[in-house]
């Protein structure tokens, strides 16, 4: 059970992650959740740096998608302003928004990464459809109410996680 919201790797940012590291891993596509993973929660764009990122990825080969439980019309401007397709309303930790983004990146799970900044949607999501799991810190601490309410929870199963596979701090600092 454990097992399901382990990620493979654990990353401060997305910045962090390169086309190098998916390909060493066989994955040529990534699965991008958006809030606080590409973006602070309040935030209504995304920063350069990210949107850089992101480019730099897709230069590199990567094919990229956004999957998020988010509604639709929020998330296509987003995508729009990234040049890549979306998956909306997605409901992780369900498997089925990982499948769906799979079918429009016409890649398998074992090709396909996802990244994103919560266990119990991203990880469980993306453990649950076979992928590669990147967990990153969440990039602010404002949050939704119901994210809110499930951090302490992933707090402690990250602690074991992280205990259990020898890393030495656990990423979610709030
Ligand atoms: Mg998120």
């Amino acid at each position: 059970m454990l097992r399901l919201v382990t990620p493979h790797l654990f990353l401060d940012s997305v910045l962090e992650l390169t086309a190098a590291r998916l390909r060493a891993e066989g994955r040529t596509g990534l699965l991008l959740d958006v809030d606080c993973t590409l973006k602070d929660y309040h935030d209504r764009h995304i920063r350069p740096a990210v949107i850089a990122w992101a480019a730099a990825l897709r230069h590199d080969g990567m094919r990229l998608c956004l999957l998020s439980n988010g509604g639709a019309e929020r998330i296509e401007r987003l995508a729009q302003t990234l040049r890549i397709p979306f998956v909306a309303r997605a409901l992780k930790p369900l498997p089925y928004g990982c499948r769906s983004a799979l079918r429009t990146l016409e890649l398998r799970p074992e090709q396909t990464a996802i990244v994103g900044d919560q266990l119990f949607a991203d990880v469980l999501a993306g453990r649950l459809a076979g992928l590669f799991t990147i967990l990153v810190r969440p990039t602010s601490p404002a949050e939704p109410l119901w994210t809110r309410i499930k951090r302490p929870l992933e707090r402690r199963v990250l602690r074991r996680i992280t205990r259990r596979n020898g890393i030495a701090s656990p990423i979610l600092t709030h």
